[in-house]
């Protein structure tokens, strides 16, 4: 019996729209019994075949859809084909040779649910994130060794997402070579040493890659913040924008300790930039308190909504930063702030940046707003893909 997936009545329109996922709700007949990650075909309540995804009996995603192409059939060559097509849009990066680190699949927004991989020079990080990726690992493997340039993949499935479809985590050599404790990569004229084994995500924040070039604009010398700085990619540019003194904060030692090895590796004096090891919510007031004040606050926070269900908490979150984030800027200061949360909208994002402003008392404006890098893409029928936003302030 065909495995299939019959939708409630009036819940077809956002497949109709090729939205990329099928909610639990929207279900009202299984068929078939389908396993973890088999391929279903779905179809309305009158039985009109709409799509073809990956069945994920344990998410509230129930389906990610494969294809909205009745003849497409989903095997290795749709894998490879997949690959091959979101590896041709990376052409910009590849020909780009300030930049050797940059993702080449970014899962739903790359028609590949669930699949991320990340290129680091000789290297790529892969990433499989759900029941339907799962069970094409195999095949995504064969097409990325057959996309050649590369001498090793690297396996990073270790986000909690993973339990939600009910798989284990992974990590690990997938093929080739092991990958060196810590790869070094140019950007720009910056070298990072990323750790593609321990480093958060998949070592590093490919996404910011166009607004930490980008931060450079707005800054002319004078005193530089950096809030969240992870491994320094933001301090690091504000250096070579010409910040005098600079001081960035993380809460992971890790972070700090090689953020710091890359001061070195960049030539820059000791002392340039002062990293610290600290929370920033709590460093902020202290900051404060001490009459501290910066022309330039950097914001870039880790994700404190991942789902509209985080909404309030993440709100109060980005409205403290924010708040003492002005308070701290001197007159004529920037801020540059971010949210990579899923769960707010990047009107949301502005309108708690501007509630912000007005409870710190002063008359700030927008200059620009920022998104995620061009290798990070939206596909149209997924607007949940748009999760990096950014806004440049003046006060
Ligand atoms: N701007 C960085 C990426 C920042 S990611 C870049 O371009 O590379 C967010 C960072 O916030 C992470 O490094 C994480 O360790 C740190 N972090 C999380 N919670 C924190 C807190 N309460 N105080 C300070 N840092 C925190």
């Amino acid at each position: 019996m065909e495995r299939s997936i019959t939708l409630k009545r009036n819940r077809e329109e956002p497949l109709l729209r090729r939205h990329p996922w099928l909610f639990s709700g929207a279900v009202e007949k299984v068929s078939g019994d389908p396993e973890l990650g088999d391929t279903v075909e779905i179809l309305s309540s009158k039985g009109e075949w709409i799509a073809r995804g990956a069945y994920s009996p344990h998410s509230q995603i129930r389906v990610r859809v494969w294809t909205w192409d009745p003849d497409e059939v989903v095997d290795a060559d749709f894998i490879a084909s997949r690959v091959s097509t979101a590896l041709h849009h990376r052409e910009l990066e590849e020909n780009d040779e300030n930049v050797q680190a940059y993702r080449e699949i970014h899962a739903e927004s790359d028609m590949l649910p669930g699949v991320v991989v990340d290129r680091y020079a000789d290297f790529r990080v892969v990433q499989i994130l759900s029941a339907g990726a799962e069970q094409w690992r195999e095949a995504l493997q064969d097409a990325l060794v057959a996309q050649g340039g590369c001498k090793g993949l690297f396996e990073r499935s270790d986000l909690e997402v993973r339990a939600l479809e009910g798989l284990e985590a992974r990590t690990g050599l997938m093929w080739g070579n092991e990958p060196p404790e810590h790869l070094q990569i140019q950007e720009g004229d910056l070298k990072y040493d990323v750790s593609i084994r321990t480093g958060q995500k998949t070592g590093f924040y490919l996404d910011q890659r166009h607004n930490r070039q980008n931060v450079r604009k707005w800054i002319w010398g004078g005193s530089v913040l950096d809030g969240f700085c992870y491994t320094g990619g933001f301090a690091l540019n504000a250096y070579r924008a010409g910040a005098s003194a600079i001081l960035a904060l993380d809460s992971s030692e890790d972070a700090i300790h090689q953020a710091a090895q890359h001061s070195e590796i960049n030539a820059i004096p000791g002392g340039a930039i002062e990293w610290r090891v600290a929370d920033v919510f709590s460093e902020l007031r202290k900051l404060r308190d001490e009459d501290r004040s910066f022309d330039v606050v950097i914001l870039d926070p880790p994700r404190f909504a991942p789902t509209s269900a985080h909404i309030h908490k993440a709100a109060r979150g980005y409205k403290d930063i924010n708040l003492f984030a002005f308070k701290l800027l001197k007159p004529g200061g920037r801020l540059i702030t971010f949210s990579c949360s899923g769960g707010v909208s990047p009107e949301l994002f502005q309108k708690i940046v501007s509630d912000a402003a007005l409870d710190a008392g002063v008359n700030a404006q927008i200059r620009e707003w920022l998104a995620q890098s061009s290798d990070h893409p939206v596909a149209t029928s997924f607007p949940e893909g748009r999760y990096l936003k950014g806004l440049v302030c003046t006060v």
